[in-house]
């Protein structure tokens, strides 16, 4: 968990006069840094240069609906267990709400709320027609039979069928979840349907629906964007250095295709701990040793060193892949790279930016680096709905395209606006959000 900042807080008098929804000083307390109040702040930063109609930008700030729904369990030995879950629908504006669902023992409301306004902006940046949406059960999967997960998922989507459908919200795989659970996601709406639904979710297993090219989308997509940012600042990725935190489908797929550019990866981490080779680590190697071992820890061709090295590391490329709130005010001074390639969701904090920004290292912000991963979910939506599959080479060649325009639309904006590349992708998302949602009106 991230450092904790001081932050205000205001318990609601009841007075429905004042904007119940903002906070207002009260009594300082220290909390941990909100990760949904990181998103406001960035929404924020951005509308405040495009000089918008202050309701509008509350408006597109808040979750459309939050959704939280205690599931009953039946666990092997017999007894139940209860596990907490949520489902938040950001917005609804630009098309259905999607966003992956995450199990994992940290998840709050909180985090759910952030991922979910992260999915807006993020659909919004490469332009699909979704809206933003994310769930999350507090769980241990790694600590659940096949049985006891199977049957979360079901009670899990029983819960929440009333929100899924493919034209009214589509989860797909997020941390602890994949193709097994989307198949199991899949087939409980089936049930109510009473017909095969493929377009429920994405990142199904291929049998069921699934696209070619799914698995690696995210990790496709981070190298598509390294690759433009090092062309942007003039370094050659041949022979450059790099360094991945979280080597699970996002970190191991962008490290192996920027690998097979030549990149060399010094340092790699896993929740387990952190590896190193100054000459570089062998990452096909790794990812053999992965498929056994299933952590970086313990591989042959590299030494085990403590897990800060890997993001403060003295190398040109920093790919963080694992969690939100890993570069902060406290640590961002000992970055060393130029770029930073956000793999994950929110792994830096506004205040770490601002201080990046000083020491001129390029972030390729989350809501287009990972943007990969929802662009090939869409092209799997539209499969599902024309029942007419692609060629792996078709989806990857249509996801190229996607990223390099993307990219090429934020810079732009960067350019125009004179300003990082992060508030350049919330300019182009805002202002693509706001068009809609001023044509649509706001029914009050
Ligand atoms: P994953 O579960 O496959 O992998 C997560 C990895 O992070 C694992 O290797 C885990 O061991 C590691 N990890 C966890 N805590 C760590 C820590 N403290 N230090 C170092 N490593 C740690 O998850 P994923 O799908 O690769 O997702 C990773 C990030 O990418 C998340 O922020 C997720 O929201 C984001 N993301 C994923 C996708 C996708 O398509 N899977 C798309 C967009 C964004």
């Amino acid at each position: 968990m991230a450092k904790s900042s001081k932050i205000r807080t205001k318990k609601n008098n009841g007075n429905d006069s004042d904007d119940s929804m903002r906070l207002v000083a009260k009594k300082t307390t220290t909390l941990p840094i909100s990760i949904f109040g990181n998103v406001l702040k960035q929404v924020d930063a951005a509308a405040a240069k495009l000089k918008l109609d202050p309701t509008l930008v509350e408006f597109i700030k808040l979750p459309r609906r939050s959704t939280i729904a205690n599931l009953p369990v039946r666990m092997d030995d017999g007894t139940y267990r209860m596990f907490t879950s949520y489902r938040v629908q950001h917005s609804i504006a630009r098309g259905p709400g999607k966003g992956g669902i995450r199990y994992h023992p940290a998840v709050t409301l909180d985090e759910v709320q952030a991922l979910a306004a992260w999915m807006t902006w993020k659909c919004a940046v490469v332009n699909i027609p979704f809206g933003g949406a994310k769930g999350g059960v507090i769980c241990d999967p790694n600590k659940l039979s096949v049985g006891e997960l199977e049957r979360l998922t079901r009670r899990y989507a029983s819960d929440m069928m009333h929100l899924f459908g493919p034209n009214s919200d589509v989860p797909a795989p997020d941390v602890g979840t994949g193709p097994q659970v989307m198949a199991w996601i899949m087939d409980t709406v089936s049930m109510r349907e009473a017909h095969a639904e493929p377009g429920v979710v994405t990142g199904k297993p291929l049998v069921l629906g699934g696209s070619l090219g799914r698995v690696e989308a995210t990790g496709r997509g981070v190298t598509i964007t390294v690759r433009e940012a090092a062309k942007r600042i003039g370094l050659k990725l041949k022979g450059a250095t790099a360094t991945v935190e979280g080597f699970g489908n996002v970190g191991s797929i962008s490290a192996k295709l920027l690998h097979q550019m030549g990149v060399i990866f010094t340092h790699v981490s896993d929740v387990n701990g952190a590896i190193h080779n100054s000459k570089g680590i062998d990452i096909t190697a790794l990812l053999k040793h992965m498929e056994i071992k299933k952590t970086v820890v313990g591989f042959k061709g590299a030494q085990k060193v403590s897990p800060d090295n890997v993001l403060f590391a003295d190398v040109d490329i920093v790919i963080p892949a694992a969690l939100e709130n890993r570069i902060t005010e406290e640590n961002a001074k000992n970055i060393k790279c130029k770029i930073i390639a956000e793999g994950a969701n929110g792994p830096t904090t506004p205040e770490a930016d601002a201080i990046l920004e000083k020491k001129k290292v390029l972030i390729i912000p989350d809501i287009l680096c990972n943007a990969g991963g929802v662009t090939v979910s869409y092209f799997e939506w539209v499969q599902n709905r024309i029942g007419y599959f692609w060629s792996e080479e078709e989806v990857n060649t249509r996801l190229e395209e996607k990223m390099d325009m993307s990219f090429r639309d934020v810079w732009a904006m960067k350019e125009q606006y004179n300003t990082t590349l992060r508030i350049a992708a919330y300019i182009l998302s805002i202002k693509r959000v706001i068009e809609v949602v001023s044509l649509r009106g706001i029914y009050s």
